[in-house]
Formats: C-alpha cells, sequence, structure tokens
C-alpha cells in the first residue's frame, strides 16, 4: 500500500521523526520509513553513516532520476534474518521535503543511494525482496517460515 503525504510538519510529524530516528538507532539499522512502524507516511529517516547527529530525514520522497547498476546485499528490519543480493540504481537524485517544510534535494551514490531507494520502496509499499526473481522470492518465504516455527531455534542448546 502506498503511504500518505506529508501535508504539514506539525508536532507530531516532528515527533515521529525523532520516534524513528530512536528506533533506527536501537535496531541498529541505517534507514526506517513510516510504514515500518505502523504509520503510513510519506516520511523516513536515514543516516549509513550510523554517526549521531548526520540522520536526514525526509517527506514526500520523489525520485527524480536514477542511473547506472549497483548490486549490494540488502537486510531490513521488516525482514529480520533475511539478507539477499539486490541489484539497484547506482545514483540517484531524489527531491522532498526536510523537517523545517522546506523543499530538499539529494545527490547521492554509494551505499546512500541504495539506502534512498529502499526506503522510497517502503513508501510505495514495496520491501526489497521483491526485487527479487519469483524462485528467489519463495525460497526467502520458506527460509523465514522455516524461522519462525522455531526449527532452527529448538536444534539450538
Ligand atoms: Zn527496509
Amino acid at each position: 500500500m502506498k503511504a500518505r503525504p506529508v501535508d504539514a510538519v506539525t508536532q507530531d510529524i516532528r515527533r515521529l521523526a525523532r520516534d524513528m530516528i530512536d528506533t533506527m538507532y536501537d535496531r541498529d539499522g541505517i534507514g526506517l520509513a513510516a510504514p515500518q512502524i505502523g504509520q503510513s507516511l510519506q516520511l523516513f529517516v536515514a543516516n549509513p553513516s550510523q554517526e549521531r547527529g548526520r540522520e536526514m530525514v525526509v517527506l514526500n520522497p520523489v525520485v527524480e532520476s536514477a542511473s547506472g547498476r549497483a548490486t549490494v546485499t540488502e537486510g531490513c528490519l521488516s525482514l529480520p534474518n533475511v539478507w539477499q543480493r539486490i541489484a539497484r540504481a547506482a545514483r540517484v537524485r531524489l527531491s522532498g521535503m526536510d523537517l523545517s517544510g522546506q523543499p530538499l534535494t539529494i545527490e547521492a551514490e554509494g551505499l546512500l543511494a541504495i539506502v534512498l531507494q529502499h526506503e522510497v520502496d517502503h513508501l510505495q509499499g514495496c520491501l526489497f525482496v521483491d526485487h527479487l526473481p519469483w524462485f528467489r522470492r519463495l525460497w526467502v518465504r520458506d527460509a523465514r517460515r522455516f524461522l519462525r516455527h522455531g526449527v532452527l531455534r529448538g536444534s539450538q542448546p
């Protein structure tokens, strides 16, 4: 499901962004989108450096351009224990709004470009495994079911 645009930066939106930044650090993530914590809003936070104070908050993001190709092993806080190599654009330009309601443009490459595409996907209702060919998606689904039923956990001391 596609998330709803943020109309105005209210106190609630600022509080949500702060909570999301805390959650991202708590869970050792480098990005988090509002739908991942049950809020259907076009808002994500990201910080590939994991250095406090360098987090970015983007509202209503739009990918303006994408070029090149990069394949990186990705994981997601919404799919614990799943890591898959995903092909994405190597460079992206993204526009949106910042937390003070001002327009913002981000030109990114490297890990940041990957994170931005991953988070924008969440806002479109898409997970990184949706980029996999169908047979690998099935494999991921079966592996997750296996983990959920505790078969692996049960075999550990
Ligand atoms: Zn994710």
